[in-house]
């Protein structure tokens, strides 16, 4: 159990898990300025990797 899941970020991680933007990235091999991230909740994701990251699930900060 994990008090870091909320229940209006859980509905929107559920539609989201499957980000066909990150397919595509992923599959183009990622361009320079973007990276995915795995957070800790498992929610997958791709983002700059010159800003502050957090997961767009649970709010977490992303380490890089
Ligand atoms: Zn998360």
């Amino acid at each position: 159990m994990s008090a870091a899941l909320s229940a209006k970020g859980s509905v929107e991680a559920a539609r989201n898990r499957c980000d066909p933007a990150v397919q595509r990235v992923r599959e183009a091999g990622g361009p320079i300025d973007r990276a995915s991230y795995v957070c800790e909740c498992g929610y997958l994701f791709s983002a700059a990797v010159s800003t502050t990251v957090a997961c767009p699930h649970c709010g977490v900060d992303q380490s890089w």
